[in-house]
């Protein structure tokens, strides 16, 4: 006859139904391996609240703005703008009688300048999640491409799966620009991957409840989704629309109230293609500006990641100290501005010339300083062109 079992935890008789893991010399009944699973979960939802908490005491727009600056170079209205925006966000999520309408953002600036990096910055100040997506790849429902609603999944993920921690994120949406009506008159074309996928968006930017697939990919009807409301989410889309400062500059030559300004430059982007319904909803304009010289080498050595920096920690571990002369910085921020890209081609240009003293490595023949020159920068420009 068979031994009776016990479990090892609450000593109740195990029986065939309530057999949760055997082992050797141990059983666990599935009474006890439910308290456990519950247990776990629990403290998984605590660990994530801890990584989400948002810091109460120090949120101020004036605090925000500090640490833009931080990481952060120029833009200084821009920085005034969010810091103003992400503040209102903040006492959306942590006091909902507050009724504060949402506040979604346009962010307007040439390729390189910040856009994205003032997103994610934005993000870590207030520890919220934040997906970051691109809006050329989506289209409108049942054409090929993406739903939109995949950029929601995208930001449950990067939660970790916690809705409500989800629920007071930020979307950002790159390259918005590119949605822009092809044609001026809605009704002709079947705009599907502009026009088409400004209508969806508008659907989840408006704040309602939607229904997200889980695995991502199309909806289907047998697929169990997950519910999402948007209300709370801070959306940021940004783009370069070309040429519409020069059209701007046009229209608003002469003097005009700073409202005005305004409405006029509503009326450029509708022109340029954005729908009205969609660009009401995005109330906040943060302009950014081309980057100059200055702030491309405040670039390369100030924020905490800066390049700069990383090339420094790189030879620390030789203990050899790598310094830049003010010329060397001047040459990378100079040729940065020729490739048109704002900041965007200077780790590139910093990797290329870096490439001899770091096949050089681990230094270990006694040199405790290296100092990179603007020569040496020219000279290995010289030998890429040669090669
Ligand atoms: P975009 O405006 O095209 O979104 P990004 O924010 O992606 O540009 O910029 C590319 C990279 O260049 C960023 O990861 C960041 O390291 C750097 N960068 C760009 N602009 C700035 C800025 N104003 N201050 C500090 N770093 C910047």
């Amino acid at each position: 006859m068979a031994k009776t079992k016990y479990c090892s935890f609450c000593n109740n008789e195990i029986t065939i139904d309530n057999l949760g893991i055997e082992g050797l010399n141990a059983c666990i009944c599935f009474d006890c391996l439910e308290l456990y699973h519950k247990l776990v979960e629990l403290q998984a939802s605590e660990t994530k609240k801890q990584v989400y908490q948002l810091d109460v005491k120090n949120i101020t727009p004036k605090t925000i703005f500090l640490e833009l600056e931080k990481e952060v170079i120029g833009q200084q209205e821009a920085k005034k703008i969010l810091s103003v925006a992400l503040y209102l966000h903040y006492l959306r999520i942590t006091n909902s009688s507050l009724h504060l309408e949402k506040s979604n953002i346009l962010m307007i600036g040439p390729t390189g300048t910040g856009k994205t990096h003032l997103a994610k910055t934005m993000a870590k100040i207030l520890k919220v999640p934040i997906a970051i997506c691109d809006a050329t790849v989506y289209t409108q429902a049942g054409y090929v491409g993406e739903d939109v609603e995949n950029i929601l999944l995208r930001l449950i993920q990067n939660a970790e799966y916690d809705i409500e921690q989800a629920e007071k994120g930020i979307v950002f949406i790159d390259e918005f620009d590119k949605l822009a009506r092809k044609s001026e008159n809605p009704s002709i074309t079947r705009d599907v991957s502009g026009e088409g996928v400004q209508n969806a968006l508008l659907k989840i930017i408006e704040g309602n409840v939607i229904s997200v697939p889980p695995q991502g990919g199309r909806k289907h009807p047998y697929q169990e989704c997950l519910q999402i409301d948007t209300t709370n989410i801070l959306f940021i889309c940004a783009g370069a629309f070309e040429g519409l400062e020069e059209q701007t500059k046009y229209s608003v030559g002469f003097q005009s109230s700073k409202i005005n300004d305004h409405i006029n430059y509503l009326e450029k982007i509708k022109k340029y293609g954005i729908i009205p319904e969609l660009l009401g909803r995005l109330p906040i304009i943060a302009k950014l500006n081309e980057l100059t010289l200055e702030d491309l080498k405040l670039i390369l050595t100030k924020p905490s990641n800066a390049i700069i920096k990383q090339y420094q920690n790189i030879f620390k571990t030789c203990n050899v100290e790598l310094s830049f002369l003010d010329n060397a910085l001047d040459e990378i921020a100079t040729r940065a501005i020729k490739e048109k890209t704002g900041a965007r081609s200077l780790k590139k240009i910093v990797e290329e010339m870096m490439l001899d003293t770091l096949f050089e490595l681990p230094i270990s023949d006694g040199t405790k300083t290296i100092e990179i020159t603007n020569n040496q920068i020219i000279k290995r420009k010289e030998k890429v062109m040669n090669a």
